[in-house]
């Protein structure tokens, strides 16, 4: 009998659209991509998009609107596996950047004042992971075309997909690159998820920190280590909340008083 295709949704919130358009570069994979899997929804690609059950959902961006909390419940109640892809839907990306709630609310107003939102309300930007459960994390900003294709092969066989539980400096050393922090400058690479290969560094720039955090990334220690290096405490701060901030917030409200 023949075997059905694996039904896939991939789904664009708030974001740039580059994990979308990440799969759409995927040219010469393209026809064997739309072969092997029944893709019903992908409003980046086709017209004829369809909003039943799913085996699996690929979500990009954030929740940035209360529309888009009902989209992504709506999505997680017609899909067996959910996937975050992108920084965005994974911790939040830059738009979900850390700051209180208060803050966030001053700076919207300081923008929009007391317009009203007709279309939807928008509300302070958060992974995906704040409203719905989600089954696996594909990170990166945007999400890479090698780690795309590894994760799409795997889904279809019914594997999980890999997991990047090491840090960029690991890629780093491999590569033979001199180590940019020991050489004075700003490198988050100890604290971030490694499924780039370290491709910065490997061009003589730091790593900023666009695939997350792994897990357990010791974020108080370099926070001290980058201070002691003669770096603006504000500063640090800053760049350690740009890709990850929904996750680290707390920790970075309490960072200066916690020793490594
Ligand atoms: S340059 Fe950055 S990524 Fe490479 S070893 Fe140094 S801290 Fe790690
Ligand atoms: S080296 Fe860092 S900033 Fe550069 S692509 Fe990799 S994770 Fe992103």
């Amino acid at each position: 009998m023949k075997k059905d295709k694996v039904k896939i949704g991939i789904y664009e919130l708030t974001g740039c659209a580059g994990d979308a358009l990440l799969i759409l570069d995927c040219e010469k994979e393209l026809i064997d991509i739309f072969s092997a899997a029944d893709i019903q929804s992908f409003a980046m690609a086709k017209s004829d998009n369809i909003d039943g059950p799913l085996d699996i959902a690929l979500v990009e961006g954030s929740v940035t609107t209360e529309r888009e909390i009902e989209e992504i419940k709506d999505i997680r109640q017609r899909a067996k596996i959910v996937v975050a892809i992108g920084l965005c839907a994974t911790v939040g990306g830059i738009q979900g950047r850390y700051k209180p709630h208060s803050v966030w609310e001053a700076d919207y107003k300081s923008v929009y004042g007391e317009t009203e939102m007709t279309h939807t309300k928008p509300i302070q930007s958060q992974p995906i992971d704040a409203y719905i459960e989600v089954d696996y994390y594909l990170p990166g900003c945007p999400i890479g075309k090698d780690q795309f294709l590894n994760f799409f092969t795997r889904m279809l066989g019914g594997n999980p997909p890999e997991k990047y539980p090491q840090p960029v400096c690991v890629s780093c050393k491999h590569n033979e690159n001199d180590c940019l922090l020991t050489k004075g400058e700003f490198c988050l690479g100890p604290l971030t998820a490694d499924g780039c290969g370290a491709i910065c560094i490997n061009h003589n720039l730091p790593c900023v920190g666009c695939w997350g955090p792994i897990e357990g990334a010791n974020y108080t220690s370099e926070y001290h280590l980058l201070k002691e290096k003669g770096f603006d405490p504000e500063f640090i701060k800053k760049k350690l909340a740009n890709f990850s901030g929904t996750k680290i917030g707390k920790l970075i409200e309490s960072i200066e008083k916690e020793r490594p």
